[in-house]
């Protein structure tokens, strides 16, 4: 039972790392799907450790900062996007 147990989660590991991923749907399918083939888990795996691009972040002097992803401006000590919630 024990081993039933932790061959689950092992071999969810991809999913379970990458759950908070802007692909997690993506990592999930292809660690359930493919998983079994291993290589299938490994791409999962590197999918799921591998860094997630950033949104640029502009910042134009004296005005604050501009929103990468919806290019609204932010006010001066914003961690946040106020439109769309990205982090800036
Ligand atoms: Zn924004």
């Amino acid at each position: 039972m024990t081993f039933l147990v932790l061959g689950t989660l092992l071999y969810f590991l991809p999913s379970i790392l990458g759950h908070n991923k802007h692909n997690a749907a993506g990592i999930f399918l292809l660690n359930f799907f493919l998983g079994w083939t291993v290589i299938g888990w490994v791409i999962a795996m590197i999918w799921a450790c591998s860094a997630e691009p950033r949104a640029p972040v502009f910042v134009v002097a004296g005005a604050g900062r501009i929103c990468g992803r919806c290019g609204a401006p932010c006010v001066g000590g914003a961690r946040y996007c106020s439109v769309c919630g990205m982090a800036v």
